[in-house]
């Protein structure tokens, strides 16, 4: 089941040559309608409701309506992002809502070091191990066939 805009809701990120959900979606489903300054979802039946676009959109103008096992009819999965962490409202059936809240980052904003002080190479891309190993295995070669 795909995700979907809320058309009251999205102001088409302003007319920005690419939006927010344009920007996040990992299928490249998220498009916009220049005309109406609305984002819309292109291909509905190619999306993995990954809730990605959900989760990014500023306006909170986008929902999935995801699989009846995860969240059964009259029920709802709300995501709200901050800066530092995620909270997701779950309301269930019965009218009962719960609230979790979880850390999303332990660096500050703009610090993560992708290479995490591991050496790397312009080679690396031609080599058959992982980035950063042998060093993040602890051990000086990796294992071989003999
Ligand atoms: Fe609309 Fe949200 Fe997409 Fe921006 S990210 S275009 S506000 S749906
Ligand atoms: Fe793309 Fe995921 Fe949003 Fe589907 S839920 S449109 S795959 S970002």
């Amino acid at each position: 089941m795909p995700s979907y805009v809320i058309l009251e809701k999205c102001d088409g990120c302003k007319g920005q040559d690419k939006t927010a959900c344009m920007y996040i979606c990992p299928q490249d489903l998220m498009v916009l309608d220049k005309e109406k300054m609305k984002g819309y979802n292109r291909a509905p039946e190619m999306c993995w409701e990954c809730y990605n676009c959900v989760k990014i959109c500023p306006q909170q103008a986008i929902d999935v309506r995801a699989y009846a096992d995860f969240v059964p009819m009259g029920a709802s999965v709300v995501p709200l992002r901050g800066s530092e962490d995620i909270m997701w409202t779950v309301k269930f059936r019965n009218g009962q809502v719960k609230r979790f809240k979880f850390p999303i980052r332990t660096t500050p904003e703009g610090k993560a070091n992708p290479l995490a002080g591991y050496a790397t190479g312009t080679d690396d891309i031609k080599s058959p191990i992982l980035c950063t190993e042998p060093a993040s295995t602890g051990q000086d070669t990796l294992p071989t066939l003999k």
